[in-house]
């Protein structure tokens, strides 16, 4: 089977048959501008309405053999089977394409099922073997195929355009529509996105002087306003959320996609998207295990170099940049340097971290307000002056300590002090909404020991108020199959890593070829794993293993022999074979028991 789009504008085609079968088909025919003439004794109402309007013409009659030469393909789809062999065989006679509804045995064409947004259409096709596979696949990609993609088309149809205009050598071509290609689709998600103006002037500009491209219309308000007012670039001030890559906001997704440079914490690497192009300049900064963090002037020469240098900058911070982030400090020399900036706020780890735990930052009734409080901070003797006094007394609030491993005995002896009870509920959550979380629940005078013996290390944040008694009841995502397990595969197996992360798991789904970013994501935190399912996929990984995300005990569950021989024979050390067509569940349980 072969297939292809017909251009039927204007060409004359023959339906016979005027029920349900044949209206969709007619619809369909006419929504492309076909002359379609109708032949059927009877109709329903729509094609009776249809040739009324003028859209098609109408032969109330039975079929007579008019299947010969004027028609560009014929449609048999009345429910008398010898009619349509007749439509059928005198269509092959006359060398006439001829497709019979629900007859593939008869037939010269089949139409696809398709997924349509605006010009841009998805084809399904099982050959005329098994349409209702491809119908159902058909209505699961219409859940997954937004109606931006009409928009995104239209938007690379344009960019073709202005490509096409420029003297540019096939391979850049091929390169400034990678760039709008990898700026544009999420290929995880299959979202897609329209860029602004001054982002395909961007792409265009890295190929050709800027003589040749001043042509393009000046960005509009609506559109790229952002960049280059006199060549200063733009930097936006990104909440990465606290940990789980789910968790960064949409905006913030967005800024990332458009951006040519990323500065980015170690704390927020989790949250790089995978698919960043790999031309975008990535720049850790922060505190790296075993190194001195960079100096917070260095990291605001940084972003004030790559502005100036025309870049958009996404400044990649933990959680909230404004909550306990320096990020007010960065703004304000943004704002000095006269470089245009944004904040996108994120989620903050203080009440994400608590919610992965089961603790709801206020209750009604309960807790009625929630103090935020950098304990790190607040215990240096020069530092800000904190009310313990005030906050001891309050009852009927929560206070949520960020930087608080190393502050926490002296945050409870000064909250003892100040005559807070001591069996007061209190909580430690470490690394939270991660595969790394752990939780420690004790009491106001307990805690200090009970985290000590837990080993809890930082990131970690505590909890102290009447909220934590909820823990038991509310602790959904420590009880999920697979909540700590961190694993990585392929974008292929999209499906089952959504699957998957349902039941805790935290994925690494890597696009191919693997991006730099993803090579960050994958380092961000142990691996418990990988889960492959073909020789080609194990191949793409091995050449990942050196990345330090993992470990000696990492496992590579493989579905099917294939992946499983191809492991073995590249000497991983921890092989799981599993059925191809194993179960969700049982996939599942299999990873949970960690074989
Ligand atoms: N801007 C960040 C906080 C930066 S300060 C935010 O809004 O979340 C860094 C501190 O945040 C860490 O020392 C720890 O106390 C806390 N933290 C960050 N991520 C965390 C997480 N996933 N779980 C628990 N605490 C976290």
């Amino acid at each position: 089977m072969y297939p292809v789009s017909l251009d039927v504008r204007g060409r004359r085609c023959l339906v016979v048959g005027g029920g349900g079968v044949a209206l969709r088909k007619i619809q369909g025919l006419v929504e492309e501008g076909a002359r379609v003439t109708v032949v059927a004794p009877m109709v329903v109402e729509p094609v009776a309405l249809m040739s009324e309007n003028g859209e098609i013409e109408l032969e109330r009659r039975t079929y007579q053999g008019e299947a010969a030469g004027k028609w560009a393909l014929i449609i048999a789809a009345t429910d008398d089977r010898e009619v349509n062999r007749r439509v059928f065989d005198e269509a092959e006679e006359n060398g006439i394409w001829c497709n019979v509804a629900d007859d593939p045995e008869i037939c010269s064409f089949h139409l696809p099922a398709r997924v349509r947004r605006g010009a841009f259409q998805i084809a399904l096709s099982s050959s005329g073997n098994a349409p209702f596979a491809v119908a159902r696949l058909r209505r699961l990609l219409e859940r997954r195929f937004g109606p931006e993609w009409a928009e995104w088309l239209d938007a690379s149809a344009r960019f073709r355009t202005s490509v096409r205009a420029l003297d540019l050598s096939p391979s850049q071509q091929s390169e400034v529509y990678d760039d709008f290609f990898a700026a544009t689709v999420d290929g995880e998600r299959l979202t897609a996105r329209v860029p602004t103006e001054a982002e395909e002037r961007g792409w265009l500009r890295t190929k050709v002087d800027h003589r040749s491209i001043s042509a393009h219309p000046a960005p509009t308000a609506a559109g790229g306003c952002r960049e280059a007012r006199s060549g200063i670039g733009f930097v936006a001030l990104v909440g990465g959320g606290p940990g789980c890559p789910g968790l960064l906001t949409v905006r913030g997704r967005r800024r990332l996609a458009e951006a040519d440079a990323v500065v980015y914490d170690r704390l927020a690497a989790g949250a790089l998207p995978v698919d960043l192009a790999a031309h975008v300049e990535l720049h850790p900064v922060g505190k790296v295990a075993g190194n001195h963090p960079t100096p917070q002037s260095e990291i605001n020469a940084l972003l004030v170099r790559l502005a100036r240098e025309g870049k958009r900058v996404v400044r990649l911070k933990g959680g909230d940049p404004y909550v306990f982030g320096r990020g007010g400090e960065e703004a304000e020399v943004l704002a000095e340097e006269g470089i245009p900036f944004e904040v996108v706020p994120g989620v903050t780890s203080g009440v994400a971290a608590l919610a992965w735990a089961g603790i709801p930052a206020t209750h009604r009734r309960e807790s009625v307000r929630l103090t935020l409080l950098t304990a790190h901070e607040a215990i240096k003797g020069d530092g800000p002056q904190v009310r313990w006094d005030l906050l001891a007394q309050d009852e009927h609030a929560t206070l949520v300590g960020y930087m608080g491993v190393t502050a926490l005995p002296t945050v409870v002896e000064r909250l003892l002090e100040a005559g807070m009870a001591p069996d007061t509920l209190a909580a430690m959550v470490q690394q939270g909404t991660t595969a790394a979380q752990r939780t420690v629940v004790s009491t106001l005078s307990g805690l200090t020991a009970a985290i000590a013996e837990a080993g809890l290390e930082p990131p970690a944040l505590f909890a102290i108020g009447p909220t934590i008694g909820h823990v038991k009841k509310l602790d959904w995502f420590s009880s999920l199959p697979l909540a700590g397990k961190r694993l990585v595969t392929t974008a292929t197996n999209s499906q089952m890593a959504f699957v998957l992360e349902d039941h805790g798991a935290e994925m690494v789904v890597l696009p191919m070829p693997v991006t730099p970013a993803a090579r960050v994501v994958m380092s961000a935190l142990p691996l418990s794993g990988c889960v492959v399912r073909s020789r080609a996929e194990v191949d793409w990984l091995d050449d990942e293993m050196n990345n330090p995300g993992w470990t000696p005990t990492s496992i590579a569950w493989c579905l099917g022999p294939e992946a499983a021989d191809r492991a073995r024979q590249r000497g991983w050390v921890h092989v799981v074979e599993l059925e191809d067509g194993i179960d969700c569940d049982d996939l599942v349980s299999r990873i949970a028991d960690g074989a």
